[in-house]
């Protein structure tokens, strides 16, 4: 029998779940918003899915339906029953109760023959920025994403220079993938209802740009971001500014420039030039 999201509500309460706040416990309960997002991800048959999250299953049930192996990794154990009852009829899902942070996650994918690896997830909002720095620092090299996250934090990520969302995370999101938003989700279709808005984004995996030491072009951009209203003269400080004047030069840039009014490209010019 087909799961629907909006037999979450009964079963949840059937079992008499208790949400978790401190998981970022909110369920969708909208078939709509499930379908879109499987819609838009492209999974076939080739996919290994990383699902971090899967919760009561809503979105497992059909991510199964399309990918050759779901992996989900899920936090709180009061939910297997729940969770395992709506996935039973899959042979291709494999849940693993623990906390995603913790675990070895680029180990456990080498177990899976794939052509494609996409995490597609409804994540809990209170450790979005951790779980995609660990993807990213793990080099589990996901080919895509299509994650829901709240709307501010979503702004952030994709957000490009000279718009107010635009900071470090937003740079350094970007130097590994293509940020696009695909959806506004309003709060009205979770369960219990979040005072967030909610949008999901897809993050397509994109080559990287040159770079001739990556720790230095990190902590540069930090560092130019470090007082949002300063100038570069301001936040660089410590570095050789007579070098960075003339590669700001030919971008028609000073040091009177502020971070947020520089691309991506222009800071990896001055991290390969100092
Ligand atoms: N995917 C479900 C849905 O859309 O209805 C649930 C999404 S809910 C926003 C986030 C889920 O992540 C919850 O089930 C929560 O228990 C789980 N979670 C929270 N922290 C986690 C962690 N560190 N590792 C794995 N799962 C976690």
């Amino acid at each position: 029998m087909e799961y629907s999201p909006k037999k979450v509500k009964s079963l949840l309460e059937e079992k008499d779940f208790n949400f978790k706040k401190k998981y970022g416990q909110n369920f969708i309960v909208d078939e709509n918003i499930i379908d879109a997002i499987i819609n838009k991800s492209q999974i076939d048959e080739t996919t290994l899915v990383l699902e971090i999250g899967p919760g009561a299953g809503a979105l497992t049930y059909k991510l199964a339906l399309k990918a050759k192996n779901v992996l989900c990794y899920e936090i709180d154990t009061t939910l297997k029953d729940v969770l395992g009852n709506n996935i039973k009829e899959f042979s291709n899902v494999d849940v693993i109760y623990k906390d995603f942070l913790k675990e070895n996650i680029s180990g456990e994918i080498k177990k899976y023959e794939y052509d494609k690896l996409y995490v597609i997830a409804n994540l809990p909002y209170y450790i979005t920025t951790p779980i995609l720095i660990k993807i990213i620092e793990e080099e589990i090299n996901v080919d895509k994403m299509v994650v829901m996250v709240q709307k501010e934090v979503g702004d952030r990520f994709k957000a490009k220079p000279n718009s107010k969302d635009y900071n470090s995370l937003s740079i350094y999101i970007n130097y590994y993938f293509n940020v696009k938003k695909i959806l506004d989700v309003s709060r009205n279709v979770f369960l219990p209802k979040p005072n967030v808005d909610s949008v999901v984004l897809e993050f397509v995996k994109k080559e990287q740009p040159h770079l001739k030491n990556k720790e230095l072009f990190f902590t540069l951009v930090r560092d130019s971001f470090k007082q949002k209203r300063k100038n570069l003269r301001n936040n660089l400080k410590n570095y050789n500014l007579d070098k960075i004047e003339t590669i700001l030069k030919k971008y028609n840039f000073d040091l009177n420039a502020r971070a947020e009014q520089l691309n991506i490209d222009i800071f990896i010019d001055i991290a390969n030039n100092i």
